[in-house]
């Protein structure tokens, strides 16, 4: 629990008083954002180790930078020091619970929010990715992506950066989990009509609708996990 809220807390500090907009555009990658990205998306798995110079050279750029990207990574607890290696950590059991327990009610209340907030043109882009979304059912990995896109763009529906920012953080942490529970069996026709009920409790402005779909979401997700790593284990 702690190292989940050490890093919140520590992420608070270093914004407090620079909030940033979001704006939804991608300008050029930092070296940690390159990094980040590459334990997002599995490139670099839990329990692996990350080497500056190997870093440095896939991405093009020096090693400071790379340093520097690497040490943040390690004060957020994504990555863990073994001797002199930095290696990518892995959720213990514990740290999952936590981890979608802050997830469910900061998304209930991203999606609670986005139902009074949100504008026309932006329900219409989540109704748009949910029947996108039925196209991929089996692509796993091209759906995890969706996915996230999905979660980004209600996150930014809230209209409340401060929400946005910490809703950042958790999606950081989840970075950690290995394969996406989309690959489970029956479960990416199921999410997608779960992000289904979300949307079209926002189209109806029903804020407690929404909240509560979204947190059934991340529960029937949570479930999928469980049984994702006890089938692994
Ligand atoms: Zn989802």
């Amino acid at each position: 629990m702690w190292r989940v809220w050490a890093a919140l807390l520590l992420e608070l500090l270093e914004y407090n008083g620079s909030i940033k907009m979001h704006d939804g555009k991608q300008g050029q990658k930092d070296a940690y954002e390159l990094v980040l990205d590459a334990i997002d998306t599995g490139l670099y798995l839990p329990g692996e180790r990350l080497v500056e110079s190997e870093l440095a050279e896939r991405f093009g750029v020096s090693r400071t930078p790379i340093r520097e990207a690497l040490q943040r990574l390690e004060t957020q607890s994504l990555l863990r020091r073994e001797g002199r290696s930095l290696i990518v950590a892995s959720l213990d059991h514990n740290q999952l619970a936590e981890l979608y327990a802050v997830r469910a009610e900061l998304e209930g209340l991203a999606a609670q929010l986005a139902a009074q907030h949100a504008g026309a043109e932006e329900i219409r882009v989540l109704r748009e990715m949910v029947e996108n979304d039925r196209n991929l059912l089996d692509q796993p990995e091209a759906l995890a992506r969706a996915n996230r896109r999905f979660h980004r763009q209600l996150h930014l529906a809230s209209h409340n950066r401060y929400l946005v920012q910490q809703l950042d953080l958790v999606h950081r942490s989840m970075a950690l989990l290995v394969a996406t529970s989309l690959s489970a069996e029956g479960r990416s026709s199921k999410a997608v009509d779960e992000h289904d009920a979300i949307v079209t409790a926002i189209e109806a402005r029903d804020g407690g609708a929404a909240g509560r779909a979204l947190r059934t979401h991340i529960s029937m997700a949570f479930e999928t996990r469980l049984k994702l790593n006890s089938t692994q284990e």
